[in-house]
């Protein structure tokens, strides 16, 4: 290896003992190859050529058994000790992988794919096992024991000790060669599997919104062409081993072919070499290539796993340098922008829809939901409803304790469960008659946690349009959303990277960040989970100045838990334990149930329900 990682380096000052270890046990391994090799040519020798007799060479043969029996123990302590020193190597990379991991600060995060970095913890560390418990070993054996066996045969038969020192050369010498090779093709290759977690995992966490912005094929197609290269990359390195493999035997059986030549020349032809000689050359030759040989299959996954190691040292590096600007960037996204309301408020830029085609989705629609029956699983949490009607351009607000099922009635109405039985009618129409993607077009779904993929604002807001759109208009929709004041204190605007899950942003930032996909779109119908937490009282007035605005020209159902909302909304639903109890307008309900009273006298006197 030219330029040893620094990594590596690290793992190896620290396994001193175990680097002499190592090369200890290839010395005496070298010792008992040679001793085999002339035991064997000593016991042919006497019973093929002196005619011996079976009997005389008992000790002999008992000798060569002890022997053999010792190399194989030998060399399973080297592999013993190789397998030692990559679990000790990899729980050191790892501890240091997560740890600088887990004390990045937040907005460091806020600029990498946490899914790849996640990846390349457990990955490339494994990947880089070979790299001790194979390529270490061999090395240590390779600089031994083919020395040891070159002096031997030196002293027993010059010729060949100088054909084994002029062919052995090519043996490194091709290695390095397709090494390098090697090396790049597996960096392209981790660079690969961390695009692919990383596309993957976000997907994954981001599926609902994906599905109603009517993304989730084009993502498909995307996790398929990463996994596709993936797969290249892969096939791409075994190619280049597979024929490193084939050339590297085809060098040793000519070498050896050349040497058994050169023997039978001298022996026969010349007879200028005994039996026992001659046989023990022929013996010694093939353990020398055999080792380098070895050698080069290990350099082959020695240069994989470096490959891998040299990603996580990069990936620690990346991660102290992102932490050094993340720092400075920390205030710029944390601070809420402070004229924001007033902008908004002077420049009123709801266009109003169209009113061209009645009946269609691009206007609020009437929603009617009819008896409807929903279970996650048998024998547990029930939700039942009545049949209620909801006018088009109504805002409607969905409350009741904690559990009580205002999630799961929000999605039945997205249509994002199905309900067992029942129908949710949109402009009189099953929703299950519209086409999936044609009603997620109209359809915007501010949760209290949207996700945010990996990528800068612009591409984030992006997401919300229909078709191809200007950056002026995500920039007006950023700003509609009450984005404005934070994007203007970042260095690169709306091309600023956030990171996979949105890390760094505040919840209220998310949601506004959501809000501006909304504004893009321009739904007819709105559903929103208003968070429960607190918000500052500023970022509150943003968000809700914003809905109000985008809800002037929709639909809105939202899960309320401010009395402010509650109050304002056109019809209330009321749920209790699954149950739609009642519905209609706050004077109404306060006066006719008791338990919304209670519930309302709770909220004013500050406790807010989840
Ligand atoms: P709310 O929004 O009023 O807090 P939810 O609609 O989230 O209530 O939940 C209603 C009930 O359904 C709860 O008992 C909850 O545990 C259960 N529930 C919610 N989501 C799931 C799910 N994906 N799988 C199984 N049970 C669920």
């Amino acid at each position: 290896m030219k330029r040893k990682s620094s990594l590596v380096s690290q793992q190896m000052s620290s396994q001193r003992k175990n680097m002499a270890l190592l090369a200890i046990i290839s010395l005496a391994l070298g010792i008992t190859i040679v001793s085999q090799a002339g035991l064997l040519a000593e016991a042919v020798q006497r019973i093929f050529v002196e005619k011996a007799s079976f009997s005389s060479v008992y000790l002999l043969l008992g000798i060569l058994l002890a022997v053999m029996a010792v190399r194989t123990l030998l060399s399973y302590g080297n592999g013993k000790v190789g397998l030692h020193m990559a679990a000790t190597a990899k729980t050191n990379m790892r501890a240091a992988v997560l740890q600088k991991l887990t004390h990045a600060s937040m907005p460091s995060t806020l600029l990498g794919q946490t899914g790849g970095k996640v990846s390349i913890a457990l990955d490339a560390v494994d990947e880089a096992d070979s790299y001790f418990s194979q390529y270490m070993p061999r090395m240590m054996e390779a600089a031994i024991i083919p020395i040891l066996i070159l002096v031997v045969t030196f002293i027993q038969h010059a010729n060949t000790g100088f054909i084994l020192l002029f062919t052995a050369p090519f043996i490194p010498l091709f290695m390095i060669l397709v090494g390098m090779k090697t090396k790049n093709k597996s960096e392209e290759k981790y660079a690969q599997l961390a695009e692919f977690s990383g596309t993957f995992l976000d997907s994954l966490q981001g599926l609902v919104t994906l599905k109603i912005f009517g993304r989730a094929h084009r993502q498909q197609q995307k996790i398929e062409r990463s996994s596709l290269s993936y797969r290249d990359a892969t096939m791409g390195i075994l190619k280049i081993a597979f024929t490193n493999t084939f050339m590297l035997e085809s060098i040793v059986m000519l070498s050896i072919g050349i040497v058994a030549l050169e023997l039978a020349i001298q022996l026969l032809v010349f007879k200028s070499m005994t039996f026992h000689t001659a046989f023990l050359v022929l013996l010694l030759v093939p353990e020398f290539y055999s080792l380098l040989k070895n050698t080069g299959t290990a350099f082959h996954s020695g240069r994989t796993s470096m490959g891998a190691v040299r990603k996580v040292e990069q990936m620690l590096e990346e991660t102290s340098g992102e932490s050094m600007n993340a720092n400075d960037n920390e205030g710029a996204l944390t601070s809420d922008g402070i004229d924001v309301i007033d902008n908004m408020d002077r420049v009123d830029r709801v266009s109003k829809l169209e009113l061209t085609h009645s009946g269609d989705l691009s206007l609020p629609p009437s929603i009617v939901i009819d008896h409807l029956r929903f279970q996650y699983a048998p024998d547990s949490f029930e939700l039942k409803t009545g049949r209620i009607q909801l006018s088009p351009g109504e805002h409607i607000a969905i409350v009741g304790k904690s559990g009580s099922g205002k999630t799961t009635l929000l999605h039945l109405i997205a249509g994002l469960l199905k309900p067992a039985s029942g129908t949710v009618l949109v402009n009189e129409s099953p929703l299950s008659q519209y086409e999936e993607t044609a009603w997620f077009e109209h359809v915007s779904y501010i949760t209290q946690h949207p996700y945010i993929f990996a990528g800068t604002f612009s591409e984030n807001i992006a997401i919300g349009a229909r078709g191809s759109i200007s950056k002026a208009e995500i920039e007006r929709a950023g700003e509609e959303a009450g984005l404005a004041a934070l994007i203007a204190q970042l260095d690169h605007g709306f091309d600023t990277f956030v990171g996979e899950g949105g890390r760094g942003l505040s919840g209220g930032e998310k949601q506004r960040l959501a809000l501006a996909r909304a504004f893009l779109k321009r739904p007819a119908i709105i559903l929103f989970d208003e968070p429960t937490v607190g918000l500052d009282l500023h970022t509150e007035r943003v968000l809700q100045s914003s809905i109000a605005k985008l809800a002037k020209t929709a639909t809105m159902i939202t899960v309320a838990h401010r009395l402010y909302t509650i109050q304002q909304a056109d019809k209330i639903l009321f749920m209790d334990n699954g149950v739609l109890v009642d519905s209609g307008r706050h004077d109404e309900l306060l006066e006719r149930l008791p338990q919304y009273a209670e519930m309302v006298d709770v909220e004013r006197k500050g406790r807010v329900s989840s």
